[in-house]
């Protein structure tokens, strides 16, 4: 009893804060099967180690201005050492006025982007978590009126050097968020050589879906599904696999019961910066058949 009693349990704080976003990232965050969400923010993940979740507004029971109040406090207080979790793009277009949160002093609506520009400041890291978080996804598509831009991109606007690991996904796996707090909670940062060059953790991002994908002998056999419920690869329907690098071909999804190309729809390249506009149109095959060539030969001489 008295041992349980000395134990000192170190906290890390951690701030989540959505900008332009549907939360559908939390959504699929909040599905992780192993370790649960409960696991996260009342656990001790890891021994003697747990996340203190300071603020997340699709989690968190406060609202209005006592949930401002939260933020108000976690900016002025600076917890120090703290992981900035963002969801979403950044709306920096109409100076700000697209996404705001709260007033500033003066009664006026103050910009997500103010707010995300001074909480970044004091943190010991940022998980940029989701497609618009990390490269600018759907909040950024085509023709962009509210001026979004992805975390690094604004980072760089704002001369910001803050350290940023990208977890792209529209939405993103539960496992990859997972995997990646607890690597930081084990390990610290991760170093460049565990990140590949859009600051994706390797260890989930480092191979084409067309790798691994149960289809791929069909591919290579030349038989291709025309219609969606039929069998075959997926390629002439539009399948970004080729060009997208995740590994939800055996991870898979929803406690690994299925994923996109297995429940017969093509891969729409959801984590890499092309999505969405670069990879449309889709539900046509897209990708020349010379760049499939050149991505194998290119990953074979790596
Ligand atoms: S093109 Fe798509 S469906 Fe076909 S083998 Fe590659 S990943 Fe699988
Ligand atoms: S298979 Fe493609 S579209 Fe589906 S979740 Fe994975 S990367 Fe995204």
């Amino acid at each position: 009893m008295a041992k349980e009693k000395d134990k000192v349990i170190s906290q890390i704080p951690v701030i989540w804060l959505h900008v332009s976003s549907c939360s559908g990232c939390s959504v699929s965050v909040l599905n992780s099967v192993s370790p649960k969400i409960k696991n996260l923010v009342v656990d001790e993940i890891i021994p003697q180690r747990k996340v203190n979740l300071l603020f997340q507004e699709v989690l968190m029971a406060a609202s209005g201005k006592t949930a401002l109040k939260i933020l108000e406090d976690c900016e002025q207080a600076k917890p120090g050492n703290y992981i900035l979790i963002v969801e979403g793009a950044v709306p920096v277009g109409g100076k700000g006025i697209f996404g705001t949160i709260g007033e500033d002093k003066q009664g006026q609506p103050r910009p997500m982007f103010e707010l995300l520009k001074s909480i970044s400041k004091e943190a010991m890291a940022v998980i940029a978590l989701g497609s618009c978080a990390s490269f600018g996804g759907i909040s950024a598509a085509y023709p962009n009126p509210t001026g979004c831009v992805s975390v690094l991109e604004f980072f760089s606007q704002q001369k910001i050097n803050k350290p940023v690991i990208n977890i792209p996904g529209c939405p993103p796996h539960p496992d990859w968020f997972m995997g990646t707090v607890v690597d930081v909670l084990l390990s610290g940062l991760p170093g460049k050589e565990c990140l590949d060059e859009l600051r994706r953790p390797k260890i989930f991002f480092s191979k084409l879906i067309h790798e691994s994908c149960p289809r791929r002998a069909d591919f290579d056999v030349g038989r291709f599904a025309r219609n969606l419920s039929e069998k075959g690869c997926l390629y002439m329907l539009g399948c970004k696999g080729p060009t997208t690098y995740a590994d939800c071909p055996v991870r898979k999804w929803n406690d690994s019961v299925s994923w996109c190309v297995e429940s017969g729809t093509p891969c729409l390249g959801c984590c890499e910066p092309e999505f969405p506009d670069f990879n449309a149109p889709y539900y046509e095959k897209t990708i020349p058949s010379s760049v499939n060539e050149e991505q194998d030969s290119e990953k074979g001489e790596k």
